[in-house]
């Protein structure tokens, strides 16, 4: 697959395609990333890539031009292939699981990250097909989050992983009915006088998985109750299950 990341930044993302257990992914080209700098598609001595916004108002606002000549490159350049032009913005869609796990198995899509106060609106309704945000709170541009999107596809690449199949261990995986990922613990065995709980000592894989299992199901209890259910209506849970969360119910009302 191909991105293709339109950054005013490029060298931002250096380290971090150099970096970390994704780095074969990119050097491979399993997941190629091609970096272009409106800035280089911009007129003048000074290849202006902002000015100020029509209306009056703080910051600086990114021109269409530069923008739409790097993204016909790009177009040219990957033969026109119907992939989308994707802008990072606070006001897209937020990126989940399911939304990382459709990435990884397309071809790809041109990624376009957002600097000051953003695009002139005329560019987004020419080229922008989707918008994805990060969440709710404002970066200063959008580097990062293509960064988070390129990096939660790429570790979900088949042998990335050094363990493969790992990341279906991991928060939110279907493999794992969408539940959040339990506890983990290491060496040494008593840290700062804190055990480790003993059924991981135990090396009976039976009872570990259960306990692994009932940890996962009261944590995402706890912490996202929404995403037990969604497992519920998907007949994801068993009894075993839900006597484990019928008994933590009647848990957490004693202690109350
Ligand atoms: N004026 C805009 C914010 C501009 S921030 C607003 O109030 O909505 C500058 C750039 O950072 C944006 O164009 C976008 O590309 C990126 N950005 C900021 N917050 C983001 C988020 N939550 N998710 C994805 N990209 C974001």
């Amino acid at each position: 697959m191909r991105f293709d990341v339109i950054t005013l930044f490029p060298e931002l993302f250096t380290p971090f395609l150099a970096s970390g257990v994704t780095r074969r992914a990119y050097e491979s080209g399993l997941v190629e990333v091609k970096l272009w700098n409106p800035r280089d598609f911009a007129d003048g001595n000074y290849r202006r890539v902002d000015d100020r916004p029509f209306g009056g108002g703080p910051g600086m606002v990114m021109l269409a031009e530069p923008l739409a000549l790097c993204l016909e490159k790009i177009l040219a350049d990957r033969s026109r292939d119907g992939a989308p032009v994707v802008l990072f913005s606070p006001i897209g869609e937020k990126l989940d699981h399911a939304g990382v796990e459709n990435w990884s198995a397309g071809s790809g899509a041109v990624l376009v990250c957002g600097r000051y106060e953003g695009l002139d609106q005329r560019f987004i309704d020419t080229y922008i097909d989707r918008q994805v945000s990060l969440g709710d709170f404002v970066l200063s541009g959008g580097e990062i989050a293509a960064m988070a999107l390129l990096d939660a596809v790429a570790r979900l690449q088949p042998g990335v992983l050094n363990d493969e199949g790992s990341h279906q261990l991991d928060s939110f995986n279907p493999a794992l009915d969408g539940l959040l990922d339990c506890p983990h613990y290491t060496r040494p065995e008593s840290w700062r006088d804190q055990g480790v709980p003993q059924v991981l000592m135990s090396g009976n894989h039976a009872h570990i998985e259960r306990w692994r299992r009932e940890q996962r199901l009261a944590l995402t209890q706890q912490q996202r109750p929404e995403l037990v259910q969604n497992a519920r209506t998907a007949g994801q849970l068993t009894a075993g299950d839900e006597a484990f969360l019928a008994r933590l119910a009647k848990d957490i009302e004693l202690k109350a």
